[in-house]
């Protein structure tokens, strides 16, 4: 029985055809000399296994710094925002604060010249003032209250005009009183009463000087000469333009109301810088 049924050696058993694959589905093959593979991988050659147990795992503290770092910057951006906004608003308050002083200094400039400017028309005027009151004086008789009258132009009456000192030459109440005054400044500065040779004319003399001149007088009934608002200076001495007289009229004159219109200046439409006008009253002819 032994022989016949001898049971199979183990050889047999085990691998029963050695040397060729026998591949069972579902089951890996046999690797070469008979045992399986198992599951675990295989080891690393020697060289890798000491290179990995050179390499120091990392410790855990060096990810615990980056954590913890992270968490700074993260509270130091969180408190940098409003520090940020915190500058950003001081800066435009600044620059706020900066353009308001230039602007207070510039209205305080502009307040200084005002106030300077006003300053020398006070002082002007106060020149002014006491000329006033030596020409009250003079014109004790003038009545230059009340509305004046503006014409019939070269028709004025007699009520209305008043001489003017030193030369007689009548103007019209209001610019007789305001030439006195003129001219008590001119005399502070010269000495003298500046040089009149014309002021009122009639309509009957302004008539008779056309004819005689049509191309330097105006028509009668045109004239400024004819409402007692205009004087000529002497045309040889202080008509001159460019002569102290005339630089001193030129500079002075507007403070008491009267002017040289710009037809009449150098260099105007018809040049007569004698004729001189009282632009107070605001009634000239223009
Ligand atoms: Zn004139």
């Amino acid at each position: 029985m032994a022989g016949r049924h001898a049971a199979p050696t183990r050889a047999e058993t085990a691998t029963p055809h050695a040397g060729t694959d026998v591949v069972v589905p579902g089951r890996r093959p046999t690797p070469p000399g008979g045992r399986r593979a198992t599951k675990k991988p295989a080891r690393a050659p020697k060289s890798s296994r000491a290179t990995a147990r050179d390499t120091p795992r990392r410790p855990r503290r060096p990810r615990l710094r980056r954590i913890a770092l992270t968490l700074v910057l993260v509270a130091v951006v969180a408190g940098a925002v409003p520090v940020v906004r915190h500058v950003q608003q001081e800066r435009q308050a600044a620059a706020e604060a900066a353009a308001l002083a230039r602007a207070v200094t510039a209205e305080s400039e502009r307040r200084t010249r005002a106030e300077d400017s006003q300053l020398r028309t006070s002082r002007s005027l106060t020149a002014a003032g006491r000329a006033v009151a030596e020409r009250m004086k003079i014109l004790a008789d003038c009545d230059s209250g009340g509305d004046q009258p503006s014409g019939p132009n070269g028709r004025l009456p007699a009520s209305a005009l008043c001489a003017i000192p030193g030369s007689g030459i009548e103007l019209r109440a209001d610019a007789a009183e305001a030439w006195a005054s003129l001219q008590e400044g001119f005399k502070e500065a010269f000495g003298r009463y500046p040089c009149v040779n014309n002021g009122y004319r009639s309509y009957a003399q302004q008539a008779k000087m056309h004819a005689a001149n049509p191309g330097m007088v105006a028509p009668p009934g045109t004239s400024n000469h004819g409402l007692g608002l205009a004087l000529d200076l002497c045309t040889a001495s202080d008509g001159v333009a460019g002569s102290s007289a005339w630089d001193w009229m030129d500079a002075h004159a507007p403070e008491y109301g009267w002017a040289l219109p710009s037809w009449a200046r150098p260099g105007g439409s018809r040049p007569e810088p004698w004729h001189w006008e009282y632009v107070a009253s605001g009634d000239r002819v223009s």
